[in-house]
């Protein structure tokens, strides 16, 4: 048996973009991964699927896993010849009990790297534009657990020091007992007036940042409902927020847009969203499904040379067929006879990717504009495959047809609505935690329409925004009775992002005029 290790590796603050390189490639290749809470969810994605998964964090119904049990834990798995990744948030060995791990594995002979991670304490006031140190107004820097009760006699800190000898405080694990941190500092010489803040779930695009002094914070952090994860800065550098404020003044920043794609189709449009500030909350409407019969499908595929044109209007018609051509034994040379129509750019990108170059793309990524495109390159008595869902519009065969076209509709995937979309969507809208419910399709709407059937639509979506990818989509919105506030003008999904951020740019100047 091959020798076992584990890994002490820092996940960082939040932020998954702030994992390590290293970290991340042992993430990857480790045979058991044990996690904390705050754990983000993506670097959980990044394990193989047969690696065990153990949580070890607190759970509302459930005690702490011991620190002892889980210093147990990892030497067992370490012994039993695996490779184990100990996950922790921020530092392993800030704050975060990683000392005590190793100092257990090194007792028992078990090997052991250090992965150090992108610390909350630095992190959480870099993206509020505070810097921890900086010249002229901070030469020193301090981490303090704000855990311990400050008022209890016997203190492991030292107040004094820490109030007039350090520059810069970050307390972590300080919320609960914040009003005898400040107390404390004050008692011991800090001026009331020094500038000091409050990041909750920073790096998260839910970040919230709440600024003072060390005499308001208190009314601050209560007026705000400051909440755990939280870590407050105390020192002069809070005030350079004023100017250095970056990641949470962003167009869409603090906006919940519920995202209805499928898992496949959302990532694009939520980067995007996230990109520009917004939390992106995915919750697909339509999921795809096999079809029973690929019988015309696969005839058309053996046979492509028949046709001139080869219509794709999905990318998920151009993932089917190229799974399809795959399971038939064939692959892209099939379709070198005829010539390639895409109904747009992500469509059109699917297809590059699988080294295709695409001949036609309209200029508005509609099926009409498709179908003009493609009848000025002269479709009369051309054949023309279009290759997509079992249901869709009419519109492209028919004008293709009424062109004078041959047309064959070759049905290569089907879409049904989410078993599952439902009362999540419920769920999200009744705890108002969405401010935009976007649409990149009309399929998307009419799924939206199916998951929430039995349900009070209107009141529902009551003063939360309804955003849509083009005038198609919004069109069969209002007609399933809908309320459209914002329409892309590039029936793109950068389009839906950038009509999402004219349409916050006009809300806050609406409400600084009010002020
Ligand atoms: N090892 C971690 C700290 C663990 S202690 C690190 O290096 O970041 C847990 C405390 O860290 C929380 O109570 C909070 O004060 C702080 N914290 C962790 N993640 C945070 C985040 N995203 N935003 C603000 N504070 C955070």
């Amino acid at each position: 048996m091959s020798e076992g290790i584990v890994y002490l590796v820092g996940a960082g603050p939040g932020d998954p973009g702030l994992m390590t390189v290293k970290g991340q490639e042992i993430v990857r290749q480790a045979d058991v991964i044990v996690y904390d809470r705050l754990i983000p969810e993506a670097v959980l994605g990044w394990a193989k699927p047969e690696a065990e998964m153990v949580y070890v964090g607190k759970l509302p119904d459930r005690h702490t896993l011991k620190q002892e049990e889980i210093n147990g834990l990892l030497v067992a798995k370490g012994l039993a010849g695996k490779r184990v990744c100990r996950l922790k948030g921020g530092d392993p060995f800030v704050f975060g009990r990683g000392g005590e791990e190793a100092a257990a594995l090194a007792a028992a002979g078990v090997p052991f790297e250090v992965v150090p991670g992108v610390t909350s304490a630095i992190a959480g006031p870099a993206y509020a534009g505070i810097p921890v140190t900086h010249r002229g107004k901070a030469s020193s820097v301090a981490f303090v657990t704000g855990h311990e009760d400050p008022g209890k006699d016997e203190s492991a800190i030292n107040w004094e020091g820490l109030a007039t000898g350090v520059d810069t405080l970050v307390f972590l694990m300080g919320v609960s007992h914040l009003p005898a941190i400040v107390e404390q500092l004050v008692s011991h010489g800090r001026e009331p007036a020094t500038p000091a803040a409050l990041v909750e779930r920073g790096t998260h695009p839910s970040q919230r940042v709440v600024a003072g002094t060390l005499g308001s914070i208190v009314g601050l952090a209560e007026q705000h409902d400051v909440r755990a994860p939280a870590l407050l800065i105390v020192g002069e550098v809070v005030d350079l927020r004023q100017t250095l404020q970056w990641f949470d003044n962003r167009p869409l920043s603090g906006w919940r847009v519920l995202v209805t794609r499928t898992r496949e189709q959302a990532s694009h449009l939520s980067s995007s969203l996230e990109r520009h500030g917004a939390t992106a909350v995915e919750v697909p409407v339509i999921a795809f499904a096999e079809l029973d019969s690929y019988a015309v499908l696969d005839d058309c595929l053996t046979n492509a040379d028949r046709f001139d044109w080869l219509v794709f209007t999905s990318q998920t018609g151009v993932l089917s067929v190229r799974r399809r051509l795959a399971a038939l034994g064939l692959d892209v040379r099939a379709l070198k006879g005829p010539r390639i129509a895409a109904i747009g750019s992500a469509t059109a990108e699917a297809l590059e990717e699988w080294g295709i170059r695409v001949d036609v793309v309209p200029e508005r990524f509609v099926a009409e504009a498709l179908g003009e495109a493609l009848k000025a390159e002269g479709v009369v008595g051309k054949r023309v495959l279009i290759a997509r869902a079992e249901e869709a519009r009419e519109v492209l065969p028919e004008v293709l047809s009424e062109a004078g076209a041959e047309v064959t509709v070759a049905p290569c995937y089907r879409t049904v609505p989410s078993p599952t979309a439902g009362p999540q969507i419920r769920r999200l809208l009744e705890e108002r935690a969405v401010d935009v419910v976007t649409f990149a399709s009309s399929s998307s709407v009419e799924a939206f329409i199916d998951c929430v059937a039995s349900m009070d639509v209107a009141k529902l979506l009551s003063g939360v925004m309804v955003a849509c990818i083009g005038p198609v989509t919004a069109q069969r919105a209002r007609e399933v009775g809908l309320t459209v506030d914002g329409e892309a003008e590039e029936y793109t999904i950068e389009g839906l992002v950038e009509a999402l951020v004219r349409h916050a740019a006009t809300r806050d100047a609406e409400r600084c005029g009010g002020l």
